[in-house]
């Protein structure tokens, strides 16, 4: 994770919990300025870029499709998330398992829609759990679900006018 030390906080972390509308309207460095053409692929994933969006390739694609690393998977190379979901205290410890497992869930109903939504990796200490995602959509969606499912204490921290979301848990 060290890209992320290498890259300070534009501005202090805003607490307010934004809808889903409005951070939909803050765009991800990570896409390209420039949109790919349509019909593109990602080698790395599969995804293909069609009418606007990468979506999951439906059915074989032509040998000679354009190329081009999706936001999700340059991200994922680059170890440098876009939202981090840090689960503490010993409750996440002693039901690591089932709390990932359910954190692996939502990604999966997520990525369907939102191909570029993906846990990127899980990192773990003595006393939290650290999910990392390639978007800042799937940290809140984890955290809400932890939450109805296990009570404790949960809050966001979104990074103003950036494309980043820390999203924090916690149940002794
Ligand atoms: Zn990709």
């Amino acid at each position: 994770m060290k890209s992320l030390n290498l890259r300070p906080m534009q501005r202090p972390m805003d607490r307010r919990i934004a809808g889903r509308a409005q951070l939909d309207q803050i765009l991800d460095p990570y896409e390209l300025q420039q949109k790919p053409v349509n019909g593109t692929v990602c080698p790395q994933c599969g995804v293909v870029f069609r009418d606007g969006r990468w979506e999951w390739a439906s059915k074989p694609l032509p040998q000679h499709a354009a190329k081009e690393l999706c936001a999700a998977c340059r991200r994922i190379n680059e170890r440098f998330p876009a939202g981090i979901v840090r689960l503490k205290g010993p409750f996440a410890r002693e039901h690591r398992n089932e709390i990932l497992a359910m954190a692996r869930h939502q990604e999966e109903i997520e990525k369907k829609e939102h191909p570029l939504n993906r846990i990127m990796s899980i990192e773990e200490d003595a006393d939290s759990l650290t999910i990392n995602t390639t978007d800042i959509h799937l940290p809140r969606r984890i955290g809400e679900t932890i939450k109805r499912t296990w009570r404790g204490k949960l809050d966001f921290a979104f990074e103003e006018n950036g494309y980043f979301v820390r999203v924090n848990w916690s149940r002794e």
